[in-house]
Parts: structure tokens; sequence; C-alpha cells
């Protein structure tokens, strides 16, 4: 079983980016359960064509007890079964969304949903920094492979940077690995070139360019992965392609973070800032 988690900026595309990959390694044979660490609960909702998974911990509250929960209260099979899990946060403005996150992951691991024939555990982890709360799927050794989802404008890279080092702290300490990084385009222009430039930087690769596609989208509008939209679409295709690289990867490294200074000459040097 391979633990896998998303991180980058808000908004990139960490979500879509993860569902229609999901989609597509479960297309290709796989059985995934994909647990949503955002407290919006937002993170299954194509895999589950627009169906709302309560979450663990909505769950818990309701029933007063995590002792009272059972498993197919709390996931869902969506789309190639992907099971699909939503872990909830605390109620706004109290207390810690990482350890709400904790807590229902324990609740997943203490029902069992681990034991069975997983290949991969994916989770959709809020936040722009891995630090405190939003770390807590790393340090607690569940998320044992990152993935950086960024494009080529100066915000996504400085998130991506700051990112990686969070992931090289606790890669230092024998946790998680930063696999690569994943390009979903921007339209900037060398964005290419740009981002494979700074994926070596950082010493590491740049997985896979993800075309910008209003076909995205229109799949997002009928609540539906690219694959289960339209398999015939060239973006589904490429999401296929992804799922493709991340079950043949094999490269793990504990990435070298970029000052400021070398990140924006290396900003520079592609055009983006002047
Ligand atoms: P995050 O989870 O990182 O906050 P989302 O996955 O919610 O970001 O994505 C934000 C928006 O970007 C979504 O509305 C989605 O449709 C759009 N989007 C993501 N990837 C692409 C893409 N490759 N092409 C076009 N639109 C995209
Ligand atoms: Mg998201």
């Amino acid at each position: 079983m391979r633990q896998v988690a998303f991180y980058g900026k808000g908004g990139i595309g960490k979500s879509t980016t993860q569902q229609n990959t999901a989609a597509a390694l479960a297309a290709r044979g796989n059985q995934i359960m994909v647990v949503g660490c955002d407290p919006k609960a937002d993170c299954t909702r194509l895999l589950l064509r627009g169906h709302r998974q309560q979450s663990v911990l909505d769950t818990i509250r309701e029933l007063g007890d995590a002792e009272n929960v059972t498993l197919d209260r709390v996931i869902t099979p969506g789309y190639g079964q992907v099971k699909c899990v939503e872990s909830g946060g605390p109620e706004p403005g109290v207390g810690c969304g990482g350890r709400g996150v904790i807590t229902a992951i324990q609740t997943l691991e203490r029902l069992g949903a681990y034991e069975e024939e997983l290949d991969y555990v994916f989770y959709d982890v809020l936040g722009d920094v891995v630090c405190g709360g939003f770390a807590m799927p790393i340090r607690e050794g569940y998320a044992e492979e990152i993935y950086i989802v960024c494009s080529g404008e100066y915000m996504a890279l400085f998130a991506a940077n700051n990112i990686s080092k969070g992931v090289k702290k606790f890669a230092e300490r024998g946790y998680a690995r930063l696999g690569g990084l994943i390009c979903n385009s921007r339209l900037v222009e060398n964005e290419f070139e740009l981002v494979q430039a700074f994926a070596q930087k950082l010493n590491t690769q740049l997985l896979h360019f993800v075309p910008r596609s209003k076909d995205v989208q229109r799949a997002e509008i009928n609540k539906k992965t690219v694959l289960d939209y339209d398999e015939a679409l060239p973006q589904a295709q490429e999401y296929l392609t992804l799922a493709e690289k991340i079950e043949d990867n094999d490269r793990f490294d504990i990435p070298t973070p970029m000052s400021q200074d070398e990140l924006e000459d290396l900003m520079r040097s592609y055009g983006i800032v002047d």
C-alpha cells in the first residue's frame, strides 16, 4: 500500500488533479482510498458525482462518540470503486484542523479501513505550507510519498519551495520523501522549462505537466472527473499518463529548497519577473 499526499498553494488544482488521478489509477486496476483533509470537505465531490460525503468528524459529533462510527457511514464508493472519505474539520475558529484530520485518520484505522486490499491511499491536504496541523499526515507516518502541485506562477513556486522546506525536515527524520512536482499549467510563458529547471534546483523531478483545459471545468460542472465525463478526451489521457508515472515512480528525494534570491533569479532568467 502506497500512501500519497498532494500539497500545493490553495486553488492550484490539488483536489481536481488528485481526483482525476485517483480515477485514472482506479481505471488502471488499482484499489484506491481518497481521504480529503480539507475542512471544506470538497475533496471527493467529483469522484462521488456531486454526492456530499458526511465527514468523519461530523459523524463522530452526530453519534456523540467515535466508538459508534461504522465504516459504511464514513466511506462511500465513487467512480471506479474509489473509497471516498472526508475527514472534516473543527467548528470554524475552534481547535486545530490538523488534529481533527488525525482523529479522523485514526478512526478509519481503528475501524479497519487500511486493512483491505488497498493499493493507494491519497491524502488531499489543505495548506500552502507543510506546517503545524496540516503536516500531521506526514508527522504521524501516514503520508510517505509527497507530490507538490504547482504552476509556473510566482506564488505557486514560492509555495512549492516553502512546502519543500517542510518536506526536507520530515525526510531528514526518516518520514516522507518528495516524489516530484506536478505542474498544473496556468499557461505561463516558458512554463514547462521553468518548472523543470525549478524541479532540478529542488533535487526532484517534474513528474508530469498537466495542460490547462476547459474540459476539466466542463467535467467539473457535470460533477465528474474527466475520465468519467468522457474518456475519449485528450485530458483524460493526461491523467492516465500521470497515473502511470506515479505507478512507475521510483524516485523519492530529500528536497533542497532554494533561497528567496535564487528563486527570483530563476524566474528572471525565464522572463517571468523582471
Ligand atoms: P485546490 O484543491 O488546490 O484548492 P482545486 O482542485 O479546487 O484547487 O482547483 C481550483 C479550480 O481550478 C477548479 O475549479 C478546477 O476546475 C480548476 N482546474 C484545476 N486544474 C485545471 C486544469 N488542468 N485545467 C483547467 N482548470 C483546472
Ligand atoms: Mg482542494
